[in-house]
């Protein structure tokens, strides 16, 4: 069924070729060549070509391309799969000689183990079509809609899905099990989250004198030890350490309903989703591009009234020039600013604006609209489109047969949701059937490691042994406060690596960017058990903040490590995004500024809420 598959260096050297055909392929492959990889795009994606589609993988690393094509009448299933399972061996077989100074690149015998991968994936495809159609009727579920606006939506209580599990109650089951909650209306949590977001918006010493957590990190870690004997939470201790009072009072019950989140996050992250509202003229609006993993404007926006609405003096007979164009252009650099984008960034993508209308003549205000809005498209996707790409579960995978575990250590200030995130991502990568440890590292924050207690305890009753060979699939490695947090997660990596744990996650303490022991410790601790992963984590809702931090902790890292070539970080989380309505700028500059990925966006306080970032979510916001 395959009609190619050819594997070359970027440099152009064909290292391996299977053909089925003695058609001539070049001109597709050239084209593929021409039209997309040259663009530089990272991943796994697919082009069509005359009767062929071509579908690719770039390993960075080595600077390999494969390349499959197949009729373009043929839906595959097991393509995705097939490129990554060739990739993996590939790499695995040739990895010393491509590695080797001086590389030759002759004799690669790889067509015994092409064979092979190609039976196994197209069983895998079949088994795949005649399994039930579990996935899609999720994504027919009402929830499969949820939205970026509908979240924000939430607030009002309308939008709220009667059952949903919520992560907050980690926090309030770690406090005190049986603690009487309070029947809470809709007004109740949309006052609770508001002070949240004023929490993380006015952050004035006096502030942070009043806010609820200081009493307890004054006490320091004596506190927490007592805790640790006793294993009991005082009453006022449970009150202080309750950030989210609020909520409904079926949570609870709620929480035993695991077939609604089961099941949801196998395989790769899914992407933000565009809002429900727009499906009427917006979804018109944007045409899948088979070039590119992201979405293209079809057609002008419809709502002239919207931000597009400022190039309507352009539409005219002659061709427009600077001048002509300069108000427009203020007017949206103002208007990206607003939405939170760094002014260099903005300036930026005025000027890709501008350079792509100098001298057109564009008669309508549709063909105005589609290029500004197709520009700052390219624009954001070249911005978004991180200098190496971050497959975790392909590595996760790699890491497994070298019978090691895979190590990421997560990093940032208090309280922008390092372990509400860490728990979302273990629940990910269980659902994907990897086990894994938690490394309670945060061994100052009082009740950090209850946290996260509540959260396996969780996690492991959405995933009972009993449905994973008698394996529990998540554990907590922890020894307490006080205690050297490198020294515990090295112990964790080994109790995992001698378990046979798939995973270890690192939850490290909160630290402000400035305060330098802490950040000599961070970087201790990174230094010392080289994680796979670095990954910063950073909440959208205090806009530019998030970015001082970022390349603040990256700044930190690289200075504190005392080594040539320092493990600085490697992703970004960027978390609370359901709170920011259209304000994206920070998501943009913190990959702008670093060039790292922002790998997970957290959108919710529920195991399910995490998605990956797309550029068209974000132009989307940025229109608005
Ligand atoms: P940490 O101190 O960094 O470990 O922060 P926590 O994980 O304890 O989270 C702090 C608060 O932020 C908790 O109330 C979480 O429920 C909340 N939170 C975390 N992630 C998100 C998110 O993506 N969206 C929203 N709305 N809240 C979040």
């Amino acid at each position: 069924m395959l009609d190619l598959f050819t594997i070359f260096t970027k440099g152009g050297i064909v290292l391996w070729c299977f053909r089925n055909t003695s058609e001539f392929f070049a001109p597709s492959v050239n084209a593929l060549i021409r039209n997309v990889l040259m663009q530089e795009r990272g991943g796994n994606s697919s082009y069509s070509h005359d009767k062929l589609t071509l579908q690719y993988k770039l390993d960075n690393e080595f600077e390999l391309i494969f390349v499959v094509a197949f009729q373009k009448i043929l839906q595959l299933a097991y393509i995705d799969k097939f490129l990554s399972d060739i990739h993996l061996e590939f790499r695995d077989k040739y990895k010393n000689v491509l590695t080797a100074q001086g590389r030759e690149f002759n004799n690669f015998e790889f067509g015994d183990e092409f064979q092979r991968l190609l039976k196994d994936a197209e069983s895998w495809g079949k088994m795949q079509s005649a399994m039930p159609r579990q996935m899609r009727s999720y994504e027919e579920s009402n929830k499969s809609k949820k939205t970026v606006a509908s979240m924000i939506e939430r607030k009002g209580g309308d939008s709220v899905p009667k059952k949903t599990v919520k992560i907050v109650e980690a926090e309030k089951e770690n406090v005190k099990e049986d603690d009487e909650i309070n029947g809470n209306t809709d007004t109740e949590i949309l006052m609770a989250r508001k002070k949240l977001a004023d929490k993380f918006t006015k952050k004035t010493p006096a502030d942070k004198k009043k806010s609820p957590k200081s009493p307890i990190e004054k006490k320091n870690t004596k506190a927490n030890r007592v805790w640790e004997l006793n294993g009991n939470f005082k009453e006022k201790d449970a009150v202080t350490l309750d950030r989210c009072k609020d909520r409904p009072e079926d949570i609870k019950s709620d929480y035993t309903d695991s077939d609604r989140m089961v099941g949801q996050l196998i395989g790769n992250i899914k992407d933000i989703e565009v809002e429900d509202e727009s499906s009427e003229d917006e979804s018109d609006e944007y045409e899948e591009d088979t070039n590119q993993n992201y979405a293209k404007p079809k057609v002008a926006a419809k709502k002239t009234g919207g931000m597009l609405s400022m190039f309507k003096g352009l539409v005219g007979s002659k061709s427009i020039s600077t001048d002509d164009m300069q108000p427009a252009l203020d007017k949206l650099r103002d208007h990206l600013i607003t939405k939170n984008v760094a002014t260099d960034i903005a300036q930026k993508l005025c000027e890709s604006v501008a350079s792509k209308l100098e001298g057109k003549v564009l008669g309508t205000f549709d063909t105005i609209a589609t290029t500004v809005k197709t520009t700052l498209n390219d624009s954001l996707v070249q911005i978004l489109s991180p200098k190496r790409r971050i497959d975790i579960l392909r590595d996760c995978l790699e890491a497994k047969k070298n019978r090691r575990p895979y190590v990421m250590t997560f990093c940032g200030v208090n309280g922008v949701g390092k372990s509400t995130n860490l728990a979302k991502i273990c629940f990910w990568l269980i659902e994907n059937n990897l086990n894994v440890l938690i490394a309670a590292c945060d061994t100052f924050r009082a009740g950090a490691v209850e946290q996260l207690r509540t959260h396996c305890r969780h996690l492991n009753s959405l995933h009972p042994k009993e449905k994973h060979n008698g394996r529990e699939m998540v554990q907590l490695y922890e020894k307490g406060y006080g205690k050297d947090a490198a020294g515990i997660a090295m112990e964790a990596i080994r109790f995992a690596k001698d378990s046979g744990i798939d995973i270890v996650l690192v939850d490290t303490a909160g630290r402000m960017q400035d305060n330098e022991p802490l950040m000599r410790a961070l970087a201790k601790l990174i230094k010392i058990n080289e994680p796979d992963l670095v990954l910063f984590v950073g909440e959208a809702l205090v806009g530019n903040e998030a970015v001082d931090q970022l390349v603040k902790f990256n700044q930190a890292l690289a200075d504190y490590s005392s080594m040539d070539n320092p493990h600085v970080i490697d992703g970004i989380v960027l978390t609370k995004f359901d709170t920011i309505d259209d304000k994206v700028g920070a998501a943009i500059s913190m990959t702008y500024i670093t060039g790292q990925p922002i790998v997970f966006v957290g959108t919710g306080q529920t195991y399910t809420d995490l998605k990956a970032l797309n550029a068209r979510a974000v132009v989307h916001a940025l229109m608005k």
